[in-house]
């Protein structure tokens, strides 16, 4: 999914019900929404407009229902890099109540990311 994007960032993100995937998204360039600007200006990062693959993935109604956020990145030749949430998507992951978030590193693993601590 993040390969095919259009957008410069090769982000995927899913959110997963019970082991399920249920929503799908992906960064998407060029685009926003209010509630991205709403975040970034909360977390004092207003430049944050273009709408996020984990924003995009909360959003959908469905999401209240999910219990697990992945979200991953890939460079031009597939492989995965770091794509470790924004402040922005911090604060939307938190006040979304899914607790289990895991991300795509640098060295081509998947690193759990501690939701318990807040926004940074
Ligand atoms: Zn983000």
């Amino acid at each position: 999914m993040a390969l095919a994007t259009d957008s410069r960032w090769r982000v995927a993100c899913v959110l997963l019900r019970k082991g399920r995937i249920t929503i799908r998204s992906t960064n998407v360039f060029g685009k926003t929404h209010p509630m991205q600007s709403r975040l970034a200006d909360r977390v004092g990062q207003p430049y944050r407009v273009s709408l996020h693959a984990e924003l995009r993935a909360l959003l959908n109604p469905k999401a209240a229902t999910c219990d697990t956020l992945v979200v991953g990145r890939v460079n031009r030749q597939g492989e995965l890099c770091l794509a470790r949430p924004c402040p922005v998507c911090q604060l939307a992951i938190f006040e979304s109540g899914i607790r289990r978030v895991y991300y795509s590193t640098d060295n081509g693993t998947w690193s759990e990311f501690a939701t318990r601590n807040k926004v940074e």
